[in-house]
């Protein structure tokens, strides 16, 4: 018989010839490529399609294990079991979907009118996890541009923060990963980023401080280089902060 099947399904076939868990598949490609996978990156160039699925179940037959471990009867309380497969989606498709799925479409446009006054988004909401513990950071986050040649929509920040963020990080790198990605898209002559967030690893467990927030900020281009211009940024990012209700 005459294979039709397209390259990337017969890379597939050879692989699942192996017995590899798909885990694995993916995790090879990524070390053959010399690329990282840590717990803040994303590798959905790895994943080819139909794979997400796979690897849905994969999770779910270990979160199930973890449970085994946790000596939770997960085959008799009726509230746990279904909780593997809920975790595993939840980790692939929601709060970790920055990791397994490309960078939502942002279209950029030539700044024909030349605006060159920095303007600020904000608040953006900050939902993450911390790779210590995955447990949520939690907060909030202004981002402040000097448009340079490029512009984007507003609420562009807002998609592609939410997808930077739904991954485990800790924060004082989710805030470079993010003005990395801002930074390719618009190509701002500034940039500056707060982020303002509640760690649970610090409300819920540790030392158990309910209150405590962690701030932190980066500022690239003309607002690193121009002190009053990093000044107004700050300033109108307060102004967003206390002004949250029209
Ligand atoms: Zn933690």
């Amino acid at each position: 018989m005459t294979s039709t099947l397209p390259n990337e399904n017969i890379r597939n076939f050879d692989d699942q010839i192996t017995n590899k868990l798909i885990s694995e598949i993916i995790r090879d490609r990524i070390k053959n490529s010399g690329k990282r996978f840590s717990a803040n990156d994303n590798i959905a160039d790895f994943i080819n399609q139909g794979e997400l699925e796979i690897l849905e179940k994969e999770v779910a037959s270990r979160i199930k294990d973890l449970l085994r471990s946790l000596v939770i009867d997960v085959e008799n309380d009726h509230n746990t079991t279904e909780t593997a497969e809920r975790v595993s989606k939840m980790y692939l498709h929601e709060v970790f979907k920055g990791r397994y799925n490309q960078q939502p479409k942002v279209t950029s446009f030539p700044n024909d009118k030349n605006l060159d006054e920095i303007y600020t988004v904000g608040p953006i909401s900050v939902r993450s996890a911390c790779s210590h513990h995955l447990v949520p950071i939690l907060g909030e986050c202004w981002i402040g541009i000097k448009p340079g040649n490029k512009v984007i929509g507003l609420s562009k920040f807002a998609r592609v923060a939410d997808w930077v963020f739904s991954r485990p990080h800790i924060q004082e790198e989710a805030v470079m990963i993010l003005a990395d990605e801002i930074e390719k898209l618009c190509e701002p002559k500034g940039l500056g980023i707060i982020v303002k967030a509640q760690h649970y690893c610090m409300k819920w467990r540790g030392v158990k401080e309910p209150n405590t927030s962690m701030i932190n900020s980066v500022v690239r281009g003309d607002f690193r280089h121009d002190l009053s211009l990093k000044q107004e940024f700050f300033e109108l990012v307060k102004q967003q902060s206390a002004t949250n209700n029209y």
